[in-house]
């Protein structure tokens, strides 16, 4: 099985690093859709949000930590940030290694598209 964000953890596609930690990477997403879009990802493999163990809980609250972290880095704090985690179709999730995007830059609609 082949999953690009696993590739990119091992180093076999190049991305933009913006954090390389034990457990968890954020890098810059290939199609931004704001100034800042970066991802927060777990280095283990997780599809998606609709199966995460108990075991797994945890580092999704050290992804959301990691977001900030990105968000005080890209100096979008003040300004405001946006995190969101797309899982299944009607959200729109296209990669199933469970990913947390940091967007920022830019005023921003509510409800999404
Ligand atoms: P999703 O739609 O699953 O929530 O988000 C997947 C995101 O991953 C998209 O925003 C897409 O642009 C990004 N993406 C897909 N493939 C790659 C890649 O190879 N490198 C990077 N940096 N981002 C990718
Ligand atoms: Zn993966």
């Amino acid at each position: 099985m082949t999953c690009v964000f696993c590739n990119i953890v091992e180093g076999k596609i190049p991305a933009k690093l913006v954090l390389d930690e034990p457990e968890l990477l954020a890098f810059r997403d290939i199609n931004p859709v704001a100034p800042t879009h970066v991802l927060v990802i777990p280095k283990r493999h997780i599809a998606t949000l609709a199966e995460l163990t108990e075991a797994e809980a945890a580092i999704i609250g050290k992804m959301f930590l990691a977001a900030r972290r990105v968000a005080e880095m890209e100096n979008v704090v003040a300004r405001g940030f946006r995190t969101v985690i797309n899982a299944g179709p009607d959200a729109g999730q296209t990669v199933f290694h469970v990913h947390l995007h940091v967007i920022a830059g830019r005023r921003m609609a509510w409800p999404p598209g």
